[in-house]
């Protein structure tokens, strides 16, 4: 049988690492994209191949659409086919609403929002039947819990439209886009031994964190079989934050 083909930004670190190596686990080779790390890049790699996937980390920032698409045709160049992509890169920008720059807007937008839009676009041009758009939003797009997140649940909430959009228009042609919303989840954005750790625990029914293997099971369940009849949905992982 082919092997499927996975590409995921963000994955040299959180939750993009755990969705990479889940997905290769599942027997799907995968790219992963970085912004900076390329030694965690690497790493990553070697637990991808460790799992008896091929893996490829290539630098594309996702700031920048041409290097996105550029990432997405070099995956189909040297994989011969594309059928999953996850948006997972991110940031977390955090302050006083006063504060905030037009710069901050335009690059947090372009990250979260622009890029996963062009990913899907890019993306789409390739996909066959079975293809699977997954995108990570956040549990704020359902309830902004503190100050300070305007930029990003806004930036976060794009991903609704965008998910429901995609979902419509490719349908027809077998694809599907979901969405998967964390809450707090231990990586180096939102470590669980923080100070603010134990009042977001507290916030959660489960009373707990999610690890980022958490994300990754549900993302692998909707680029699997189990994903084969859900598109246009969010799925939110937060140990009950917004219940
Ligand atoms: P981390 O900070 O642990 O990792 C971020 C990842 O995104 C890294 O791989 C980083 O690459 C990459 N990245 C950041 N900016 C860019 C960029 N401009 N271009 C390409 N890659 C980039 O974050 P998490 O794993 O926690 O977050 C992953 C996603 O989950 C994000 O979209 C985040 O908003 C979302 N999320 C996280 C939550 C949490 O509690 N942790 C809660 C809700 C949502 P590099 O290593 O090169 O910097």
């Amino acid at each position: 049988m082919t092997r499927r083909v996975a590409l995921v930004t963000g994955g040299s670190r959180g939750i993009g690492a755990a969705i990479a190596v889940r997905l290769a686990a599942e027997g799907a080779d995968v790219v992963i994209t970085y912004a900076r790390s390329a030694d965690r890049a690497a790493e990553v790699v070697g637990q991808i191949e460790a799992a008896g996937a091929r893996g490829l980390a290539m630098a594309a920032d996702s700031a920048d659409a041409g290097a996105l698409v550029a990432a997405v045709e070099r995956t189909v160049a040297e994989f011969g086919r594309i059928d999953i992509v996850v948006s997972s890169a991110g940031i977390a920008p955090f302050g006083p609403l006063e504060e905030v720059t037009l710069a901050e807007v335009d690059n947090t937008l372009a990250i979260h929002a622009r890029a996963s839009f062009v990913l899907a676009q890019a993306a789409a041009r390739h996909m066959g039947p079975g293809g699977r758009i997954i995108c990570i939003g956040s549990s704020f797009v359902e309830r902004v819990p503190y100050p300070g997140w305007t930029l990003y649940a806004m930036s976060k909430s794009a991903l609704i439209g965008l998910t429901k959009g995609l979902a419509r228009d490719l349908g027809p042609r077998g694809i599907t886009a979901n969405l998967v919303h964390p809450g707090s989840t231990d990586t180096e954005m939102n470590p669980a031994d923080s100070p603010e750790a134990a009042e977001e625990r507290r916030y959660t029914a489960l009373d707990r964190y999610c690890s980022p293997d958490d994300i990754a099971a549900t993302v692998a369940h909707l680029a699997g079989e189990g994903g084969r009849n859900i598109t246009g949905a969010a799925i939110t992982v937060d140990a009950g934050t917004t219940a």
